[in-house]
């Protein structure tokens, strides 16, 4: 399937991917009308006549999202803060430059400097994940994907509500970045979704209902909103809860290739993980023992990276999108990039011993999550 709705005609270029993960009817409630028909027919090509709702996720590449986050990492960069890689977790990829303004108008220069004193004012010294004002911010962003601005002058609907200087800065930095860098980055989120989209169709149902299996959760029965965006923070991607938003990154040279695909999932997991967070502090306050900051993390990270390994190794991703990889030697992300460093040191061979025989069938889930108390 190719992407569902390719709108060209709206000022801002909007693009959005559903991809699908699995045969049924499709839930008409849950998809707009200009989706409708196309998905519809999808529908019925690929129905098996049950009734189960469609796992999808739905793919964007969204105008004020992208603004956002390129604005956040050039207010980084003048700050001087870490854009690619927090110290404590791994090596930094090589450095983000500032993007040059050589050659622009002078009222362009001006306005971009502008919005990027204004993010380096306060937004830029802000988790994206963590402030619950900056998921807000992404979150309603996210919303206003076809809005020619967000104060509402081109239509009601896009009246954004959030802080009038935020609105204000966004605004006027719009046509700067519409100018110089949208189109380029645009072009790069497209074409990770066309990239990472074909996994999804061959290996995606089996790997989001082994997921669920392992983490004794249903996965998600509503369309997961992913925003690929240029730039996707210090770890190249996140994932908010209220709801569940995840946010890519298509330029981050850890999301490419199988690995795109693999974070796709591990990002996607977040929303699964209740009874794992749950099981970790139960079995370890019954044995008096601090909860590890992070296990349940590196649990996320090395359950995601096995399946997919494991997949793989049994063929049943074998298709082109694989990009030269080796199935049999595939390395898992959080390997592959230096995760199990600092804080995280321990947890792999903590996985290795006590959660492998869990994804090997071996163990129950309690007994594993036991077993990891007891060890630690
Ligand atoms: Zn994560």
């Amino acid at each position: 399937m190719t992407p569902l709705l390719r709108d060209r005609s709206r000022r801002n270029a909007t693009f959005a991917a559903l991809v699908l993960l699995a045969a049924g009817t499709w839930a008409k409630s849950s998809v707009c009308a200009a989706q409708a028909g196309r998905a519809e027919q999808l529908a019925r090509q690929q129905s098996s006549g049950t009734e189960s709702p469609l796992p999808v996720f739905e793919l964007h590449s969204g105008f004020w999202v992208n603004l956002h986050h390129f604005l956040y990492l050039q207010a980084r960069l003048r700050k001087g803060n870490s854009v690619s890689m927090d110290s404590k977790r791994g090596t930094a990829p090589p450095n983000e430059v500032p993007a040059s303004l050589i050659g622009f108008p002078a009222e362009e220069i001006r306005a971009w400097q502008a919005a990027v004193a204004f993010y380096a004012k306060d937004l830029a010294g802000r988790d994206l994940l963590l402030n619950s004002d900056m998921e807000t911010i992404n979150n309603r962003l996210s919303e206003m994907e076809t809005c020619a601005d967000l104060e509402g002058k081109s239509s009601t609907a896009c009246r954004s509500g959030l802080q009038s200087d935020l609105v204000e800065t966004l605004d006027r930095a719009a046509p700067v970045y519409r100018a110089h860098w949208w189109a380029e980055q645009d072009r790069a989120n497209r074409e990770w979704i066309a990239q990472v989209a074909p996994m999804v169709r061959q290996m995606g149902v089996q790997l989001s209902e082994q997921l669920a299996d392992v983490y004794q959760r249903p996965w998600p029965a509503r369309r997961l909103r992913v925003d690929v965006v240029w730039y996707g923070g210090p770890y190249g991607a996140y994932t908010s809860l209220n709801p569940t938003h995840l946010t890519i990154s298509s330029h981050d040279a850890r999301n490419q290739g199988v690995y795109g695909f693999e974070v796709l999932f591990h990002e996607s997991s977040h929303a699964l993980a209740g009874a794992v967070t749950e099981a970790i502090a139960r079995e370890f306050r019954q044995r008096d023992k601090p909860i590890p900051r992070d296990l349940w993390h590196a649990l996320l990270f090395y359950t995601t990276g096995e399946l997919v390994r494991r997949d793989l190794a049994y063929g049943t991703m074998t298709i082109a999108s694989l990009q030269g990889a080796v199935p049999s030697k595939y390395q898992p992300y959080a390997a592959r990039f230096g995760l199990y460093s600092g804080a995280w040191e321990g947890f792999r061979g903590l996985l290795d011993l006590y959660w492998r025989p869990y994804l090997d069938g071996k163990i129950s889930f309690d007994t594993a999550i036991a077993r990891l108390a007891s060890a630690q």
